[in-house]
């Protein structure tokens, strides 16, 4: 098969080769005599695209009952050549021995098969169109095939680990399809069924050729699915779904139809351009991977993100219809019109939101929205940007292999922030109309962030170029302080190209003035009544690290609570939490407004919000011996606020909140008293994982009982995966530190890793703050694995990691240790210097609070 072998390759053209490889790296350009470098680099992709166009494929593949049998495939590609100086490249990691055969234009080629990529020579390729066909196995990666039933997931580049394809977004093809499957199953596709044939206990499928789609977004699933059919407006639309409970479908059926229906409506309106992929299917598969997938024609979701239960919450239902929205939006934002480079994937995911954001609020009007978003977004998006591993949201992408590594609470939180604020500087129709013409421009193509700017840019008279420059391509967040001077106001910027519209809340004698401000300058000002405070993130819009006037602080300290607007309390928090991290704001103040403030607070978002700063605050940001001083007020508040909690949802807030600050010898008992079943909550059922995690809190406190509680608890077990998790986090909570040491050495294996919430449950017990200084000596191994840790596990596993490892600590050395390796490993990569940096910001800062002077 391959018609060159390295071991005919002599020492000396080795290193010619190694040298040649070293200078055209430099040159940014490849040469046709090198091997294309593993995954898909953004060289080969930019080649290619200049190179191939009018691209289709026609796909079958022969899918077997059995998971054990392999899948085979045929492939034809078909495409017309521009460029005849090079090879083709296509991309094919199929699983292990896959025989491949291929020709082009019917004769066999000399293509050579090595790592990711299948080469044709250019000898075998003419001018123009160019028929290659490919007879091959198909990998299993991106299959998920279960006893009765397979579906693919390509996203974001992993098509080629099935068949051979140009797998790159901007080369977009027509694919045809044709599946070979049990006569029982049924299957799904992007393009219409247009024929079936049966044979023996097997039958054959043909399916319409799409329109032009990425690779990403191919996608078929086949099995023993059950079909719900319903016409709305004259489309008819399909569920697959694998659900048993008849009732459960009767019950979400109507509606999950009706959701899809007005979704796609709505987006007819705004964007004006109908529906572009033909018909409308979708999937309900158990333990999808995401909650929805935008394949066109046939979107895959978790089952139950659209199939809900009998006792589902208004939450629930309101992200069930933001979930379809969201993907009824891709076709149009990302499947219509896709990013160029996984760089912008987020683009996708941004408009997506937005879109179902509009869509579906208005159904919702019981829900504070705009508190929702912010306590979603900011402190999430801050927990990043705040810290020295930031990045911008549009980063570079060298190679695919590494498209994971963009995800993230930048492209998550950060990027809806600019979003909005992007609409408040076009103002809504402008953005619509800039949106639509953006569509129609680039349909069923592919364009860029910066292709998008240009579009918009024309529709303001401000240099929207600049501000995506500050706030979308560079890292970080903006500083604004605020002056005040008797009834002038100042807001003062180190570096004004961050410009932002902002809606300022200030206290006067006459009452509270909201004040709109274009801070597009090194100083802003304003005249008003003078201000008894001025909180300028107060309408809950403005980005930043702001530094309140002295004034604005001290009141806030005492009169948060009085503040009537439940966006501008949350803000408020969001605030004095960060001046609390760049010590303006002493922890125990901080701590003492947000004891105060809990009994009156009556919004269920902003408690949640207050009291993961209270926990925070009390473990971090507190010394053990201050500690003391405050648990017995703190406990009283909780259990205060778990007595008069007015809802389920709240009560099960307070008292998370309290299973993990509580230290008191009474608390403690009252905890073990609950997990006892001796004493009852009023109002709260407690199910197996929450009395498990009881057990593990009274464990991690060293209470006298604690291996009785352990092995009792693992004996009341009904779920036998809960059993094995709960086994495998115990060791973690030993009293016997040799026992925690093996548990933690034993996560140098792979094998022990694979269950990553395991690992990571464990990990946060073993450096839990009562634990933490006896597990210093674990940050180095720890920060030594990470490498392999991103290696060999899920996308966001490096992140959740070094959270777990560090998240206890809050001493000067534990920060060295983590600063030590940082400074010895000189070509550490970048993207997991960043994880590290991340992860230890609060740390550092913590450090730097308990052991400074200012606690
Ligand atoms: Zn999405």
């Amino acid at each position: 098969m391959n018609g060159e072998s390295a071991a005919i390759i002599s020492p000396m053209r080795w290193l010619i080769a190694l040298l040649t490889l070293a200078a055209c790296e430099r040159n940014g350009k490849s040469v046709d005599t090198l091997d294309p470098e593993p995954g898909i680099a953004l060289t080969l992709a930019a080649e290619r695209v200049q190179a191939i166009e009018n691209l289709r494929y026609e796909l079958s593949f022969s899918i077997p009952g059995a998971t054990s049998e392999p899948v085979s495939g045929r492939a034809v590609v078909r495409f017309a050549l521009k460029d005849t100086s090079r090879p083709v490249v296509l991309d094919f990691t199929p699983g292990a021995d896959s025989p491949v055969s291929l020709s082009v234009g019917g004769r066999p080629s000399r293509f050579r098969a090595v790592k990711d990529h299948i080469i044709i020579p250019k000898e075998d390729l003419s001018s123009g169109e160019n028929t290659v066909e490919i007879v091959f196995r198909a990998g299993d990666a991106p299959l998920n095939r279960n006893p009765d039933f397979m579906y693919t997931l390509f996203v974001p580049a992993r098509a080629h680990l099935a068949f051979p394809c140009f797998d790159q977004p901007d080369l977009k093809a027509r694919y045809t399809l044709e599946l070979t499957i049990p006569a029982d199953w049924q299957s799904v596709a992007n393009g219409t069924e247009t024929s079936r044939e049966a044979s023996g206990n097997r039958v054959r499928i043909q399916y319409a050729e799409t329109q032009p789609i990425p690779a990403y977004l191919f996608a078929f699933a086949a099995g023993k699915f059950q079909l719900e059919t319903a016409e709305r407006n004259g489309r008819i639309y399909r569920l697959f779904h694998r659900e048993t409970d008849a009732k459960k479908v009767a019950r979400n059926r109507d509606v999950v139809f009706d959701l899809h229906a007005s979704s796609l409506e709505w987006l007819e309106k705004y964007t004006v351009i109908p529906y572009p992929f033909g018909k409308f299917d979708f999937v309900a598969i158990p333990s999808f991977q995401f909650g929805g997938m935008e394949h066109p024609g046939a979107i895959f979701y978790n089952a139950s993100s659209i199939l809900l239960d009998e006792s589902a919450t208004e939450n629930q239902m309101l992200n069930r219809a933001s979930t379809i929205a969201h993907e009824t939006s891709h076709m149009w934002f990302g499947d219509l019109v896709t990013m160029r480079w996984f760089n912008d994937v987020w683009m996708k995911e941004v408009f997506a939101n937005f879109m179902a954001a509009k869509i579906v609020n208005p159904a919702f009007p019981k829900v504070n929205h705009d508190l929702r978003f912010l306590v979603a977004h900011y402190p999430a998006a801050y927990a990043v940007d705040r810290t020295a591993g930031t990045h911008p949201i549009r980063q570079e992408l060298a190679n695919l292999d590494e498209a994971g590594s963009l995800y993230g609470a930048i492209i998550y939180e950060k990027a809806p922030i600019v979003m909005r604020q992007l609409e408040r500087i076009l103002g809504p129709d402008r953005l619509r109309d800039g949106l639509r013409a953006y569509l129609t421009q680039f349909k069923f193509g592919n364009a860029t962030w910066l292709d998008l700017v240009r579009v918009l840019d024309d529709l303001t008279p401000l240099d929207l170029t600049a501000w995506s420059r500050a706030w979308v391509e560079e890292a970080g967040r903006p500083s604004v302080r605020t002056e005040v001077e008797g009834p002038r106001i100042a807001f003062v910027q180190t570096d004004p190209r961050w410009t932002q519209h902002i809606q300022v809340l200030a206290g006067t004698a006459r009452g509270l003035r909201s004040i709109a401000v274009d801070l597009r300058n090194q100083r802003t000002e304003l005249q008003t009544d003078p201000p008894v405070f001025v909180l300028p993130t107060g309408g809950g819009l403005a980005y930043g690290d702001f530094t309140l006037d002295d004034a604005t602080r001290s009141y806030l300290l005492r009169h948060l609570a009085e503040l009537k607007d439940p966006v501008t309390r949350g803000a408020a928090w969001v605030t004095l939490w960060e001046e609390l991290l760049d010590q303006r704001v002493r922890p125990s103040d901080f701590f003492d407004l947000a004891l105060r403030a809990l009994p009156h607070e009556d919004t269920e978002q902003n408690v949640q919000l207050v009291l993961g700063y209270v926990d925070d605050a009390f473990w971090r940001f507190i010394r053990g011996d201050a500690r003391q001083s405050l648990a017995p007020k703190l406990e009283e508040t909780l259990r205060s606020g778990l007595d008069h909690a007015s809802s389920s949802s709240l009560k099960s807030t307070y008292f998370s909140a309290f299973r993990s600050v509580v230290t008191t010898p009474d608390g403690v008992a009252f905890l073990e008293r609950v997990w006892g079943r001796q004493e009852k909550i009023p109002g709260l059922t407690l199910a197996e994982p929450d009395e498990a995690t009881i057990a593990l809190e009274l464990a991690v406190r060293s209470v006298p009982a604690a291996s009785r509680i352990l092995e009792e608890q693992r004996e009341r077990f009904m779920n036998p995966d809960r059993k094995a998790r709960f086994e495998f986090v115990t060791p973690a909570l030993s009293d016997r530190q040799d026992t925690r040491d093996a548990w933690f050495a034993s996560l140098a294996d792979v094998k022990n890793r694979r269950r990553e919430p395991w690992v990571l449950e464990g990990l946060r017990y073993l450096n839990h703050p009562l634990r933490a200084p006896q597990s210093d000596k674990y940050l180095r191994p720890a920060l030594d694995l990470l490498g392999e840790i991103q290696r060999t596990g899920d996308i966001f596993f490096p992140t959740n990691w070094m959270n777990a490892t560090l998240g206890g600590h809050n001493t000067r050395p534990a920060a060295n240790a983590v600063r030590a390796f940082l400074a010895q490993q000189k070509d550490y990569p970048i993207r997991l210097r960043r994880t590290i940096l991340q992860a230890a910001d609060e740390l550092f800062r913590a450090a730097e609070i308990v052991s400074g002077p200012n606690s």
